[in-house]
């Protein structure tokens, strides 16, 4: 496959790009649901698509004496394998994303080595959800924040190991996105402070960055123009939701810390069911894709789970 590097399609699609987001198959599924998705959303001409990471979570199971067990299990294995699998199927950039939490230095090190086997270059650098990570993990094996992953990232397109020993660069380094949140990170003490290690990321090497979802296009706005008054002038790519549940109402805010505006929350109390709050959520959807656009966002990024039907009718909408 040529090498197209994300970036370069971003900035040089004849219109607002589209990709989006899908996540491994629970443990033990077909690949086919992935393979369904993107088969699903073809027709939208995707430029990319990004595969998510999950670190192993622990659980209690509960012994026939009675007891409790601590097992850790992970739901969905199998990103960069994913990954690769489809760069050969659809010959189409793939992008896992890279998280610190959860797997050690080590092991994203050995994930660097196979992506780069593979031919998959592009990546998305995350620290990763921390809400279910085993507490008893010995922090020193693991990066704190998505620029200490970065900076191994850098160094390993530089040629070196975690443990300081060199090898010969590799012919295509990796390059990468990052996240960021116009609604603010829920651990930051405020926006200025997220801005601040925004610009960290950007200024070692992020060509992009892709948001939070959110659903008031205001928020982006503002967001964007903060951004750029702080002197970051990479695209900022909007992570876009169909709303598809009618307890999402609550849901979404109180997991992502993304505010729904008072008159798409007032269309989706009317609902009386998931049927309706999914047709609500598409026309919200649309609409606020048809004003993004029309602000000239140079790409649309959506996350599919759950949601894949209700992607495919915003974009027969606004493509
Ligand atoms: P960071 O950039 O490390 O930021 C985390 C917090 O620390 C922020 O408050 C930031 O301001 C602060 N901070 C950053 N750097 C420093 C520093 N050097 N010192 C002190 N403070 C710092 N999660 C998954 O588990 N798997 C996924 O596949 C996944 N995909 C995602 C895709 C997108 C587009 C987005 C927006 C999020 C995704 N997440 C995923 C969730 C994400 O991992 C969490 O939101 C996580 O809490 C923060 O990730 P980050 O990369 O933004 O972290």
């Amino acid at each position: 496959m040529k090498r197209n590097k994300v970036i370069d399609l971003i900035n040089h699609s004849s219109q607002t790009a589209f990709s989006f987001e899908i996540l491994p198959p629970m443990k033990g599924n077909s690949i086919q649901k992935v393979y369904d998705v993107i088969d699903k959303l073809w027709e939208f001409d995707p430029k990319y698509i990004n595969i998510t990471s999950h670190h192993s979570e622990y659980i209690y199971k509960t012994l026939p004496d009675g007891s409790f067990q601590k097992v850790n299990i992970r739901k969905r294995p199998g990103s960069v394998a994913i990954a690769s699998a489809i760069q050969n199927k659809y010959n189409i950039p793939a992008v896992p994303h890279i998280i610190c939490k959860g797997f050690t230095k080590e092991e994203t090190e050995y994930a660097l080595i196979d992506l780069n086997f593979l031919g998959v270059y592009d990546l998305l650098l995350l620290r990763g959800d921390v809400k279910t990570l085993d507490p008893s993990l010995d922090p020193s094996q693991y990066h704190n924040y998505a620029t200490d992953l970065q900076q191994q990232v850098n160094a390993f397109n530089q040629g070196t190991a975690m443990d300081g020993s060199t090898f010969e660069a590799n012919e295509t380094p990796f390059s990468y996105g990052m996240a960021c949140y116009p609604e603010k990170h829920e651990e930051a003490p405020n926006l200025a402070s997220d801005i601040f290690y925004l610009k960290e990321k950007v200024k070692n090497g992020a060509d992009y960055l892709v948001t939070q979802m959110f659903f008031d296009n205001e928020k982006y706005f503002a967001f964007v123009d903060y951004c750029r008054a702080e002197g970051i002038t990479v695209p900022i790519i909007p992570g876009i939701k169909p709303v598809v549940l009618k307890n999402q109402l609550t849901i979404l805010p109180k997991i992502f810390r993304s505010d729904i505006p008072e008159p798409f929350a007032a269309e989706l109390r009317k609902c009386k069911n998931d049927e309706e709050a999914k047709i609500v959520g598409v026309e919200w959807c649309i609409q606020q894709c048809r004003e993004l656009i029309a602000k000239g966002v140079p790409s649309l990024h959506f996350y599919t789970f759950l949601a894949s039907d209700s992607v495919s009718k915003v974009a027969k909408a606004i493509y």
